[in-house]
């Protein structure tokens, strides 16, 4: 995808633009609706330009920055592979989780959607600690299992392995530094074990609830046919 912009500010997209929108979560459309002026361009020479968009699908801004590639007299090209500013969110069931998990872990994906990654990795550690706060003795044991789980099942390699380790449970004042891959194999991590300890929990015991509740009716049906007439409904 290339954007030219033309000496009369007129600019142009030569391919369609379709990415997950960060305020509805559609794949939609990017439409472009503005750029920089050509002047502006020509006498600044920046390297990098900011790209006005509206998502297609909610109307919704949305920014990204691109790498000018060429600028002539007539005609300014920008490069391909524009950058979105806002990143979608990641997706997580947080109805399920205390209400610390939930509060620590929203900023945390705020963190990673932002590319902070050390500031993600430190609000996963706080979110790990209050996990482990809401949890029992049993259930503490869980994160140390899951997260052996994960790491075999992942083939996470040992020295990644070994700073999670240190990251999420050695509680020491001063945390590994990460850098983007490491910030990605985290996320993973952290998501899968919230999930494992408190969402799929809290949907098994939903889940039974509704079942117990359904069985329970359908009992109270058979006895009600064995009530003499006009002795049901209503009364
Ligand atoms: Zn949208």
């Amino acid at each position: 995808m290339t954007v030219t912009i033309y000496a009369d500010d007129r600019f142009e997209q030569d391919t369609v633009q379709v990415r997950e929108c960060p305020h509805c979560g559609a794949h939609a459309q990017m439409l472009p609706v503005s750029t920089p002026r050509f002047e502006t361009l020509q006498q600044t020479r920046a390297g990098k330009v900011p790209v006005g968009y509206l998502c297609s699908a909610c109307g919704e801004p949305r920014f990204a920055r691109a790498h000018v590639r060429s600028i002539d007299s007539n005609r300014i090209e920008l490069a391909e592979g524009i950058v979105e500013i806002e990143r979608p969110r990641e997706h997580f069931a947080f109805s399920y989780l205390p209400e610390d998990v939930r509060v620590y872990f929203d900023e945390a994906l705020q963190c990673y959607a932002a590319d902070i990654f050390n500031a993600f990795a430190a609000m996963c550690r706080l979110t790990v600690a209050a996990s482990m706060d809401a949890l029992d003795d049993r259930q503490q044991t869980l994160w140390r299992s899951a997260f052996d789980e994960i790491v075999h099942i992942g083939q996470i390699d040992d020295a990644t392995a070994a700073t999670m380790e240190r990251l999420l449970f050695s509680g020491d004042a001063v945390a590994p530094l990460i850098d983007a891959g490491q910030a990605a194999v985290l996320l993973e991590i952290v998501k899968d074990i919230l999930y494992q300890v408190h969402v799929r929990a809290a949907r098994f015991r939903a889940a039974m609830k509704v079942r117990r509740f359904f069985a329970e009716e359908q009992s109270g049906k058979l006895t009600t046919l064995r009530r003499p007439r006009g002795a049901g409904l209503g009364s």
